[in-house]
């Protein structure tokens, strides 16, 4: 009969740690969130930049033909009547 005691005792302390085990673990799993997968909030939609200005159109580069001067070697314009480095007339 005591045997039987023993046994009974030692089920009802291993219920009981079973129990208790589940108790809190229950309480660890709601404090974590484990127990209900919670996907995290979508992040909010990023914010549209504002619309940058437009790029500011580089002039157009004009290439114009040019001579070399023979006084002084200066390069200038066809266009240009004379040297502007020592006023020599264009040949
Ligand atoms: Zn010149």
């Amino acid at each position: 009969m005591g045997f039987l005691l023993k046994i009974a005792l030692f089920g009802l302390a291993l219920y009981g740690v079973y129990r208790t085990f589940r108790h809190w673990k229950g309480l660890f799993d709601r404090f974590t969130g484990s127990d209900l997968p919670q996907r995290p909030p979508p992040p909010p939609p990023a914010p549209v930049p504002p619309e940058a200005p437009p790029a500011p159109l580089r002039k157009p580069v004009v290439i114009e033909d040019t001579v070399q001067c023979a006084g002084c070697g200066a390069y200038i314009p066809t266009t240009a009547e004379k040297c502007g480095q020592c006023g020599r007339p264009r040949p």
